[in-house]
């Protein structure tokens, strides 16, 4: 048989899916008492409210295709959020596009934006997907790395070394999975001024921009001359705890919505019709009283699960600027991520993601997902305390 196609093997499969499923197999095996700090997903479910609009649109036979670009209602929903929230006054029709999820817009993003050959300079670590995504789309990732030293922020100099005539975009996150860094308004006009000096697309992943703890989240599509070059992708996934539900958005400049739009008629046709309603209801009102409840408790646990691994001798972990991950260093003990990640699992039941899966800067560190019940990170800490401690 003819081997299957090139662009597989260039691709790594997602580490925190692999960890995810080692644990799994595990507990298939009779092994009951893992507690899973890998997967970047909240102990709760979505908010009722949410729930039951999705219910109602299902009993009410919103079950066709919507228009590729997403329904009006939840369109129209996104861009209230966007002008409530983030202070940028959006057109529905013409420039937000319902997605499936945030990877999904980060999908026809990339495609829309990269040629063959095209660098995309992304932070080093970053989110797993990214690499896949641009290699996917003929680009080249360029990794600029995230430095304790530096706050785990880009300097200019560090940015302007790494752009070449080839460059195409940046891609950056922020808050940032999995350091923690929200980026303040002088790491973003670093990234703006280097857009504009290098007429370079900026692609925005924004999908933790309500769970930000210190500081202020800013959308850099709302920075003067920012909003024609930047594709702004938000999503539901994290903060209203939908990851099943597969929704999310893109905010395009005028001249990507009819690619985007093109590629999502080809690849998806569009998001799933009672997901958007459910979704609408979410994005439509400011957050309720349940919900800003929830993400108070978030904090609540990120605090607490972090300062009891920084009070960890030979271990450092500070609160997160905003997400909600601990990102663990663990560069005393002597051990890669890997061997330490592997360590907690077999030794402990305790599944974690080495900060390697994140990029080579990721190296020295652990991933550890902070909104899992109060019972599964009290326990956690002690495992973890008996594993690494020296
Ligand atoms: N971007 C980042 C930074 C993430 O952490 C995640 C989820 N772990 C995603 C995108 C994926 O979002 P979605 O599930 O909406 O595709």
């Amino acid at each position: 048989m003819k081997p299957i196609a090139q662009r597989i093997s260039e691709i790594p499969s997602s580490a925190t899916v692999g960890i995810a499923d080692q644990a799994a197999r595990m507990r298939q095996s009779g092994i009951d008492d893992i507690i899973d700090f890998s997967a970047g997903r909240a102990f709760e479910s979505t908010p009722g409210y949410i729930v039951q609009a999705a219910i109602s649109a299902l009993n009410t036979g919103r079950t066709h295709q919507t228009m590729s670009t997403g329904t009006p209602e939840f369109r129209a929903a996104c861009a209230q959020k966007l002008k409530r929230e983030n202070g940028i006054e959006a057109d529905p029709d013409r420039e937000i596009i319902a997605t499936s999820g945030v990877k999904q817009g980060l999908t026809l993003a990339l495609l829309a934006v990269i040629s063959p050959g095209d660098e995309v300079i992304i932070e080093d670590p970053c989110f797993v997907s990214y690499v896949p995504l641009i290699l996917l789309s003929g680009g080249r990732p360029v990794p600029v790395a995230l430095r304790s030293e530096n706050n785990f922020r880009w300097s200019r100099e560090q940015l302007e070394r790494h752009v070449t005539p080839r460059t195409k975009a940046i891609l950056f996150n922020s808050p940032h999975n999995p350091v923690g860094t929200v980026h303040s308004l002088e790491d973003l006009e670093i990234i703006r001024q280097i857009a504009l000096k290098h007429d370079l697309f900026v692609i925005t992943d924004e999908v933790y921009e309500r769970v930000t703890w210190k500081g202020r989240h800013t959308c850099m599509a709302g920075l003067p001359e920012m909003r024609e070059r930047t594709v702004t992708i938000m999503g539901l996934t994290k903060t209203f705890a939908m990851g099943g539900w597969r929704i999310g958005f893109a905010l395009t400049p005028p001249g990507l919505m009819p690619a985007m739009t093109k590629l999502q008629q080809h690849l998806l046709t569009c998001a799933c019709s009672f997901v958007q309603a459910g979704a609408a209801a979410a994005y439509g009102e400011a957050p309720p009283k349940e919900v800003l409840d929830l993400w108070r408790e978030w904090e609540a646990r990120c605090a607490w699960m972090t300062s009891g691994l920084d009070a960890i001798a030979g271990l450092k972990c500070p609160m997160p600027e905003g997400g909600f991950y601990g990102w663990l260093d663990i560069s005393e003990t002597g051990l890669t991520s890997a061997q330490a990640a592997q360590k907690l699992l077999d030794e402990q039941h305790v599944a974690v993601v080495p900060g390697s899966a994140f990029g080579a800067a990721g190296e020295g560190y652990l991933r550890i997902t902070c909104v899992k019940s109060r019972k599964d990170l009290e326990q956690g800490v002690q495992r973890i305390r008996t594993a690494l401690e020296p």
